[in-house]
């Protein structure tokens, strides 16, 4: 009797484990596509100098102005 009862409470326990780490991965999972999500990398920034939208990951910032090239920096620095 001590025996089953062990058992039951071991599955009891296995299942309790095995539910806690699946709520654990769904919660850092969706942490993880929050943590993507926030990150303005792909957020489209305008050139100041010639209008070409450019990723702001992509682009450079220059004097608080965005700009797609270090040439339209040049251009607009003119
Ligand atoms: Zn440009």
């Amino acid at each position: 009797m001590i025996l089953k009862a062990l058992l039951v409470g071991a599955v009891i326990y296995i299942v309790y484990i095995m539910f806690f780490k699946q709520k654990n991965v769904e919660k850092s999972s969706t942490t993880a596509k929050k943590k993507e999500q926030k990150p303005q990398a792909n957020e489209m920034v305008e050139c100041a100098n010639c209008g070409v939208y450019v990723e702001i990951s992509e682009s450079i910032l220059s004097s608080g102005k965005y700009y797609c090239s270090d040439e339209c920096i040049k251009k607009a620095g003119k």
